[in-house]
């Protein structure tokens, strides 16, 4: 895996928490969370706890990095990933590669979809997000991952055809 583009510095704080759209360090304000990232100021915040589980922390971090890669990709590459989980939802299909998408996808309500809301462009965001990672690492089994075998292959797929793992612009 190789990401290419200007540094992006990458800190560790403790007790990492989510409030009001801000990430906060310690305190008991809104809910705890594992990463944060400022994609114009190229800084992510990753837990300090991470630092204890290097497999978790690598998964995180990597997902961080994906969103510097989805904010660089170009509208037809969004659009190609919409696509593909557009038709996972009309199958019916549910699950997903982590709990970072699967919460956002729970969180979505009828008309999210068809009125392309922010909402709905989070969801696509974070699924990217996960989906590359778990790809990326070559993720096969975690506790977070709930998306049944067939989905999880059509991404694979997918993630194969779009993604070249050498060159990843961020
Ligand atoms: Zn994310």
């Amino acid at each position: 895996m190789n990401f290419d583009g200007q540094p992006i510095l990458i800190e560790f704080r403790p007790q990492l928490r989510a409030s009001r759209g801000k990430l906060v360090s310690g305190g008991d304000c809104g809910s705890p969370v594992h990463a944060g990232s400022f994609l114009r100021e190229r800084r992510i915040v990753l837990d300090r706890a991470l630092l204890r589980s290097p497999a978790e922390r690598d998964r995180i971090l990597v997902h961080e990095l994906f969103h510097f890669v989805w904010w660089r990709s170009g509208r037809k590459m969004r659009a190609a990933y919409e696509a593909l989980i557009a038709a996972e939802c009309d199958a019916g299909k549910s699950g997903e590669m982590a709990w970072s998408a699967e919460w956002r996808r729970n969180d979505l309500i009828s008309g999210d979809r068809e009125g392309r809301t922010r909402r709905w462009r989070e969801y696509l965001c974070e699924s990217f997000c996960d989906t590359a990672a778990a790809y990326a690492l070559g993720i096969e089994s975690h506790p977070e991952i709930t998306l049944g075998p067939g989905a999880r292959r059509r991404r694979h797929q997918w993630m194969a055809a779009n993604l070249d793992l050498d060159r990843l612009r961020i």
